[in-house]
């Protein structure tokens, strides 16, 4: 991928950023370094001095006047960057996400994960991050725990009863094995654009944004899914190609190309769409510092997208981090899908998840919302599982939909075959749990408008 003169200065970042010249949270080159250095002197009232509303200059205008917009990121990251840490759920990933809150990032720590990064992209990186080589293999049919002999029969669900799962069960894989569709879901007025987002990882972000998209797509809606994890998790079980070099979001977001140019057909469903995601996006995060609007460039680009391409619903799926990657697809959104784990530490950040909600919300864009959240890797055997859910619902009342997500063996296979739940195994309570979330979401999403 050849990379522009701009590009490569926005790789040489730490050697052309000015002393005093606000960047994401880092400590100005003449401050103290280390543990703590960074982070303690920017607190809210700081951020809000940031943050001076009078001084924010829309994504559109931005082209016209860089600085204000770059003051304006500069300083949703950094306030972000005290509220929030991102976990990484695999070591070495996508090299700058590992962090946590005790180890602020320093200028050093920059230059290491630069370096990472273009290691990664040097030294044949399809191999860390690529789906099983070769032909899928053939899937093991050993019933799942709970699946037999009625599917959910032993693993209860909330909201779902044995009777309820196993009939439905027996429908889906009927379908399934008829090619019969599934039945038309009512689609919004206007396009719903939702980013799927938790800091932490491993929670079930990407198997949400797949299996409901093709949940949608199957309900006879069209769906765009923008992969924006240099993972390319999203891209892998929907059975896209996205080895390094394979145009995506990389190029739509450095290079200026089109969502329409780069988006391929998945075979998962029909009408639906995916704008996949290399490893090459790893890089993306360091090179838009330097780009002009940087924040703001998925949202262009969807808004291109969907002035010829009539989409029901965009899912965006982003990276267990937050920069500017996380930034674009807050920015480009309506709505928020937050999934939660029914473990410990769920809640644990999501307040914190609020607050940057609110903060992108008051300065980059307005619309955003947290419309959905949806309780995921629910465990019936254990207590805990049911009292989260109780306090999830507690606080998000409105929010948290009634179908949860089980725990399923069949849901963390299903990518190794380059398939979503629903294909791979139709019957399985967790496709059943996911169909019945998509349909949920969907009526929601109509429901809403008729309220109107
Ligand atoms: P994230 O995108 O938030 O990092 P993933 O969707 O990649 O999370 O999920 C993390 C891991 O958990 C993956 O291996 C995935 O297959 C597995 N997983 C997700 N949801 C479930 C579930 N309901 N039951 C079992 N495994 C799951
Ligand atoms: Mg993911």
């Amino acid at each position: 991928m050849a990379m522009t003169g701009e590009q490569q200065q926005g790789l040489g970042w730490p050697v052309t950023m000015q002393p005093g010249q606000a960047g994401l949270g880092w400590p100005r080159s003449d401050e103290p370094e280390g543990p703590g250095a960074a982070m303690s002197e920017v607190d809210a009232g700081d951020a809000e001095a940031i943050l001076d509303p009078g001084s924010y200059v829309q994504a559109d205008d931005a082209e016209d006047a860089p600085q204000v917009e770059e003051a304006v990121v500069s300083g949703v990251l950094r306030a972000i960057g005290t509220a929030i840490f991102f976990e990484s759920d695999a070591p070495g990933q996508a090299g700058a996400s590992a962090r946590s809150e005790a180890v602020p990032v320093t200028p050093k720590g920059v230059e290491a994960d630069t370096s990472l990064l273009l290691e990664m992209k040097s030294e044949t990186p399809a191999s860390r991050i690529q789906a099983p080589p070769g032909p899928k293999r053939a899937r093991f049919d050993v019933p799942e725990a709970g699946e037999s002999p009625a599917p959910g029969g032993e693993t209860p669900v909330p909201g779902v009863t044995p009777e309820q799962a196993s009939q439905e069960a027996a429908k889906a894989k009927k379908n399934a094995e008829e090619g019969v569709e599934r039945k038309s879901l009512p689609s919004p007025d206007e396009t719903r654009i939702i980013v799927v987002a938790n800091q932490k990882g491993g929670v079930g972000k990407t198997t949400t944004a797949v299996n409901l998209a093709a949940g949608l797509a199957m309900g006879g809606l069209k769906v765009l899914v923008v992969d924006l994890d240099p993972q390319g998790n999203a891209s892998t079980a929907l059975g896209i190609d996205h080895e390094s070099g394979t145009p995506g979001t990389y190029e739509v977001l450095i290079d200026g190309a089109t969502i329409a140019e780069h988006a391929q057909l998945s075979e998962e469903a029909p009408n639906l769409m995916v704008l996949p995601a290399t490893i090459d996006l790893a890089a993306a995060e360091i090179e838009l510092v330097s780009t002009v609007a940087r924040e703001g460039r998925l949202a262009k680009a969807l808004r291109t997208y969907l002035k010829t391409h009539d989409i029901d619903y965009v899912f965006v799926d982003c990276p267990p981090s937050l920069g500017l990657l996380t930034l674009n697809g807050l920015v480009a959104a309506r709505e928020i899908l937050v999934p939660i784990q029914c473990e410990y530490y769920a809640l644990e950040g999501v307040s914190q998840l609020v607050n940057t909600i609110n903060l992108v919300k008051g300065e980059l864009n307005d619309e955003l919302q947290l419309s959905t959240v949806l309780l995921t890797m629910f465990d019936a055997r254990t207590r805990l599982a049911a009292q989260v859910t109780d306090e999830v619902r507690a606080h998000f009342a409105e929010e948290t939909l009634h179908t949860v997500i089980p725990r399923s063996v069949r849901i963390s296979e299903a990518p190794s075959y380059g398939q979503t739940v629903l294909t791979y195994h139709p019957e399985s309570v967790g496709a059943v749990c996911y169909l019945r979330a998509a349909e949920e979401i969907a009526l929601r999403g109509a429901n809403k408008e008729n309220e109107r």
